[in-house]
Parts: structure tokens; sequence; C-alpha cells
């Protein structure tokens, strides 16, 4: 008899099956999770790492270098070592700079989401608010590297975050518009860049305690004049010239006796390139026409500039030709009427003759063809040079804030990188001292400060090795021995001096020193010749040589005395009086042009000391200016010049994040019902307190004499959450 499957046959089958579906489910749940978790393993290897703290290897260069490559070829162009972000510039538009994007990062933590510009300026924001302090973002790199675009993004991002009303719209509008005036008037295209910056940028925002935007301050640095009058093959004058001469309207033009045609001006075809296709210089006029009249430049003034302006390119026609007597004179005065405003029988006296003072009478004493080629030029790039502070302070009288209620600053940071060219001269010169300046004011502020707060905190710290650039600051100028000081000595010595000399006079007083080189030991010293002209400097960022020549008239900046009376005779009156300020003072005491740039960078120093530093270091790719294209060796040389790697040592021995112990306090009490709303204890017993009652592990954190130290961001973003909660 054949019997039916019993009950428990029949659950046992059932189980069986319930069993097999698990399993099948649990299974197919494995195969998924293994499938992610390979593929952000895959993204992981393939987008590489988005904090370079986070790196296994983070002591070697090449590992640093495979993951920005990584992220470059994703189009992720950006990196944090910690707090500071390294750019590199994807020669190509990104759609990651809209309003959109901007919300995004408003307002969210560091690490939440890939790094990004608007993530830095958004904490540099929130810091400046709730400590109600000062700070200032250093962006630096080479020529072409992305500086310029940075701190425009960074601008962008306030002037869409900040808080707005009428009032403060205007401001913001104001600081915005800014830019294209100052990039017309400072920027042209050089072989590194067809929109590169020839001066250096500091410019103040200020914001009243609300973040609201109320006010500015612009620094410039070392326009390069030099432009206005030589431009080597493949590089412009200041794009201001060209868009004039191609945007300008027909009745201005011919107001100012100028044809639409660049061509006719000598001062604009040096480099034979006028017309550039990444540049159009007719819309870039309409757009500077637009913002010169929101910085509140009146009819007068704008047509004075341009009256300037155009004086320059006829001042650059001006020709001469030997006399009888072999002296200068002037074979074409057709357009002299234009120049300046000045009396035509003035300017061609002035520009062919000397005027020397004997105690009695002036005496007039004629130029050579060559020498009145020299007096031409030097005025015309004393007019530019003049012109373009006057322009910095106009914007600057837009931009100030005239209440009186305390105000806090970002600061941005938009200066010259290390310049090594086939020949270098004064200007790298220049250019180099103010990048090691900055290297030095970087290693104080992150890496020596940083050390040394360690060590007063009474907290345990592993020295970090780094190469202090002091030695090389010092080799540049230190009085009486530094090569600026030995450099003005010569130039105290017109007639006797040449830049041999001045060569001499350093092969004799410095010969010594570990950093500077000329031919005669530069065999020992970089088992590299040097010509007998040259110098060279072991830079912090590698070698420099130097080529002597044209370095004392450069220092100088000669504009003889009748020169100078011209400027004052201007009949453009906007800029007279600014002119006749700056001439009295140019003629009473000159520093020499380096000394001046000195000082300059004495007082930039002296303000950002004061200012919490942030940084954007940017890398230029290639030297093609080609989306797509990463080029290691010059990439590694930039990570070396930009002190990346030592930043990062710096940074992975340390603690992310530290704060005195009474603000910490402060923000962070309404989250333990100890300390709020009043801590009757000592500061740093409520933050032991408190972050008792926070639960952080005892490896998380260090308590220092003033302050407490957080290893990891992650930690404090935590706390920061529940603060938000
Ligand atoms: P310089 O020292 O010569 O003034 P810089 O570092 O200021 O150089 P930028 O003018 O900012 O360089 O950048 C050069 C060019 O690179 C820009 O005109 C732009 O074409 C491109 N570029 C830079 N940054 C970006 C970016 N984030 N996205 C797209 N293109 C960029
Ligand atoms: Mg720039």
């Amino acid at each position: 008899m054949r019997t039916g499957p019993t009950i428990t046959s029949y659950l046992c089958d059932l189980l069986k099956r319930a069993i097999h579906c698990i399993i099948k489910v649990i299974k197919e749940r494995c195969n998924q999770i293994l499938r992610n978790m390979e593929a952000s393993l895959t993204a992981r290897d393939r987008v590489g790492i988005q904090d370079f703290v986070l790196l296994d290897t983070y002591t070697s260069e090449s590992a640093f270098l495979d993951n920005l490559r990584k992220r470059f070829h994703e189009n992720l162009i950006y990196t944090y070592i910690g707090t500071l972000l390294v750019s590199v510039n994807p020669y190509k538009e990104l759609d990651i700079y809209s309003k959109k994007q901007m919300d995004t990062y408003m307002g969210v933590n560091f690490f939440e989401l890939p790094p990004h510009i608007y993530a830095l300026a958004d904490n540099v924001f929130r810091s400046m608010q709730s400590e109600f302090n000062n700070h200032f973002i250093l962006i630096s790199g080479e020529s072409g590297a992305g500086k310029t675009e940075a701190s425009k993004k960074i601008l962008q991002f306030y002037a869409v975050s900040c808080p707005s009303t009428k009032l403060l719209n205007n401001v913001r509008d104001r600081l915005l518009l800014s830019n294209p005036v100052l990039e017309a008037f400072g920027n042209a295209k050089t072989l590194k860049n067809d929109n590169s910056s020839r001066f250096g940028k500091y410019m103040d925002i200020q914001f009243d305690h609300q973040g609201g935007a109320v006010g500015g301050h612009i620094l410039s640095y070392l326009l390069e004049k030099s432009r206005v009058v030589h431009q080597n093959h493949g590089e412009r004058n200041f794009h201001i010239f060209y868009q004039l001469v191609e945007g300008g309207e027909e009745d201005l033009l011919r107001w100012l006796g100028l044809e639409r045609n660049c061509q006719r001006y000598r001062y604009l075809v040096q480099g034979d390139c006028a017309k550039v296709r990444s540049i159009n210089d007719k819309s870039d006029w309409n757009t500077v026409q637009k913002a010169l009249s929101v910085i509140e430049f009146g009819e007068s003034d704008i047509e004075h500039l341009f009256g300037i302006i155009a004086s320059v390119l006829h001042l650059g026609n001006i020709k001469f030709e030997a006399d009888v007597r072999g002296y200068a004179s002037l074979n074409n005065n057709q357009e002299m009427h234009w120049l300046l405003g000045i009396p035509t029988q003035v300017l061609q006296q002035g520009l062919t003759h000397r005027k020397i003072e004997a105690k009695t009478e002036e005496v007039f004493s004629p130029f050579s063809v060559d020498h009145a080629v020299y007096a031409r030029d030097a005025l015309a790039k004393a007019i530019y040079g003049r012109t373009f502070n006057w322009l910095v302070n106009k914007i600057n009288e837009s931009l100030v804030n005239k209440d009186s209620s305390r105000k806090t600053v970002i600061g941005l940071l938009d200066i010259y990188g290390f310049e090594v060219f086939n020949v270098n001269s004064f200007e790298q010169f220049c250019i180099n001292y103010c990048n090691e300046k900055l290297q030095q004011l970087f290693i104080q502020l992150t890496l020596k400060s940083e050390q040394e707060e360690y060590e007063m905190e009474g907290i345990e710290w592993e020295p970090v090795p780094f190469f202090n650039n002091k030695i090389i600051c010092d080799l540049v100028e230190e009085k009486h021995r530094g090569i600026i000081s030995l450099l003005d000595e010569e130039c105290l010595r017109p007639g006797e001096a040449t830049d041999l000399t001045f060569l001499e006079k350093m092969e004799e007083k410095i010969s010594g020193h570990p950093h500077f080189v000329t031919h005669k030991l530069a065999d020992q010293k970089t088992r590299k010749t040097l010509e007998r002209g040259d110098f060279r400097l072991l830079h912090y960022a590698g070698e420099v040589t130097y080529c002597v020549v044209g370095f004392l008239d450069k220092n100088n900046d000669l504009l003889y005395r009748n020169g100078k009376e011209k400027l004052i005779r201007t009949s453009f009156n906007n800029l007279h009086n600014y002119y006749k300020q700056t001439t009295d003072t140019y003629i009473s005491v000159t520093p020499q042009v380096v000394t001046q740039f000195k000082s300059s960078l004495v007082s930039l120093t002296e303000i950002l000391m004061s200012k919490e530093p942030w940084y954007v270091r940017c890398i230029k790719p290639n030297e093609a200016k080609q989306p797509g294209r990463f080029d290691d060796v010059l990439v590694r040389h930039q990570m070396k010049y930009l002190g990346l790697m030592e930043h990062l040592r710096v940074r992975r021995a340390g603690f992310a994040y530290r704060r005195k112990y009474e603000i910490f306090l402060q923000r962070y009490k309404p989250l333990c019902p100890e300390t709020w709303p009043n801590w009757k204890g000592t500061a740093a017993e409520g933050v032991q307190c408190l972050i008792k009652h926070l639960g952080y592990k005892p490896n998380e954190y260090k308590m220092g004499r003033t302050k407490i130290f957080i290893r990891h961001p992650s930690t404090l973003f935590a706390t920061e959450d529940a603060f938000q909660v």
C-alpha cells in the first residue's frame, strides 16, 4: 500500500526550499556587496584619493604625482592636503561652477563633498564669521597655472553666497567689476598665458558682522611697465591698448586721433601678434566700459584715462633723426598735439633735450638719437605706471566703506609665481625674490609655527625636517651686504657704475655665500659653467641664472627731470593732481625700484602675518595650454617649489585642527548639560567635561596648555553636526 508524504517530510521539504531560497538571496546580496565594493575600489583606484593626508605612502613623490594625475584625467582638478587646496588647470571649461554647485557647497563641512574651491571659500567665510577674525587666501603657482581664475571663482562665490541688500549689491558689483578693469590694464598675452597678470594683486574684502560684503581695498605690486614699450615675439602689450583700437567708438577714436588699426602703432606690434584667437578685444572693450561706469568713473575720468592711453600710443610713434651735429631732432610732429595735452613746444624740447639746472640758470643739453628714444620710452612707461596706480586708487575710492563699525576681512593674494626663462633679468630677480618672501611666510606660518606651537603647548612632536629659505632671503635683502643693497649702492654712482661693476661688487662681497654663484666658482658650486656677465642664485625652488645686463638701468627707472615736469603739465586734470603728488615725492627722495618693492613686500608680510592663512596651490599640467595633457616632469617640478610634499609631511605628522579652549567651549557648550549655559570652572576644564560628554576617544585629541588639538577632521565634523542638529 502506497502511503502519501507525511506532514514531517512535507515540512522538511518546505524548510529545505526556504533555506535554499534564503541562501540564494544571501548569495545574491553578497555578490551585490562584492560588486559594489569592487566598483568602489576600482572607482577609488580610478579617481584617486581626495585628500593627500589619507595617502598610504604619503612620503612618496611618485604616489603623490600618481594621485594627482589619476584625478586630473577624471576631471577632478581639486585635491586637498588637509585644508590646503591643490588645483590643476584643466585648460577646458568644466561644469562645476554653477549656482547649483555653489549652493551645494554652502555650509557643508570640508570632507563631505568632493574637494572644490567653493568648499575652501565657504570654510574661510564660516571661520571668519564664527571667530570674528581676519583671514587670507594665498593663491600661488607659476604663470598660467590658474591663480587669477581661482581668485575670481572665490570672489564670485562670495558675491552669490553673502547676504544681499541693495546697498550690499552695489559693493558686490564693484568688487566683481574691478576685475575686468584691472585685467584690461594689468594683464597681457604672454607666451605662457593669453591672459597673464603682469602685476601682483592683494585684495581685501571687508564683511560686516552679519557676513555682508561691505567694502574692499586693493594693493598692486610691481607692474611690468617695460611691456608698454617692448614685447617679445609672440607677446602683446597690455590688453587695454588693443581693446581701445579695436572696440573704441568711431567718435572717440577720431577725438583721440587714432586709427582702427593696431599695425599703425609701434608699441603694439613688436611681438607680431596683435590678434589672438582666444581674445575678443571688441567685446572686452564693452565689458570694461560697463565696469568703469559701475565703479563710478565719471565721463571726464574716462575721457582723460583714454586720452592718456592714446598719448602713449602716439608717443611710441614719434621718431627721431640725427641733425647735422648728430643730435636728436623730431622728423615727425604730426601727432604731437595729442600727447598728454602738453603744449607741443614743451614736449618737443622735452623729448630732445635734457634740462640741467645750474645755480642761476637752466641749461638744455641736447640728446643723441639713442638717448632721445630712451627718454621717450621712459616717459611712456612712467605715464602708464602712474595711470595704473591712479586707476587702482580710483577703484579703492569706490570700494571704501566709511562706516566705522568693526569689520572682518578676507584677503585674496594673487601674485606671480616663480619664473625661470632662458634669459632671466631684473624682473625675474624681483619676482623670484617675492616668491622667496612668500615661501618664508609660509614656513613661518605653517611649518615653523606649527612645530613651535606644539612645543609651546607641551604636546609631543616629532620634528619634521624642512629647508628654511631664510638664508636666501637674507642674501637678497640683508642691509649693507645683501644683493639689493649692493645694487642700490651702485645706482648711486652715476657715470661710474655699470652692470659689470655691480657684478664685481657682488663677487667681492658675497661670493662665499652658499646660494650665490658667479662664473669663477660656478664649476665648483653647481657643476655648471656660467657666462662672465651672469650670476646664479640657488633659490629654494631651484637654480636661476640671471643676466646682469640692464639691472642698474631698470632699478633706477630713470625719468629725466623735464620728463617729470611734462607729467605735471598734462592738461588731463583728473590725473594731473595725482601725477603731481607722486612726482613730488619721486623727485625729492627716489628710492630705487627694488627697494620700493622690498618695502611693499615687508608691509604685505605684516598684513598677512596678522591674519589666518589658507592656501590654494595652482599647478600647470603642460606647457602647451592643452586639455587632457599631464606632463609628469613639469608637475613634479611644481610640486617641489610649491612645497607640497613638505606641507603634507607636516599635516600628516600633526593634528588637523586646534582651537583655544575659550573659543571651543563658547561654540560647543550647548552640547553638554554641564557646560550649558554657564560653565563655572576654567575653559580647559569645561572643554574636558564637554568632550567627555561627547565621547571623544583618548587618541583622537590632545589637551595643550591653552588649546585643544584634534587629530582628524572627522571628529570635529561629528561634533559640528551634533551642534547643527
Ligand atoms: P599668470 O601668473 O600668468 O597671471 P595665472 O596663474 O593667473 O597666470 P590664469 O590666468 O588664472 O593663470 O589661467 C590661465 C588660463 O587657464 C585661463 O585663461 C583659462 O583659460 C585656464 N584656466 C585656469 N583655471 C581654469 C579653470 N579652473 N577652469 C578652466 N580653465 C581654467
Ligand atoms: Mg594671473
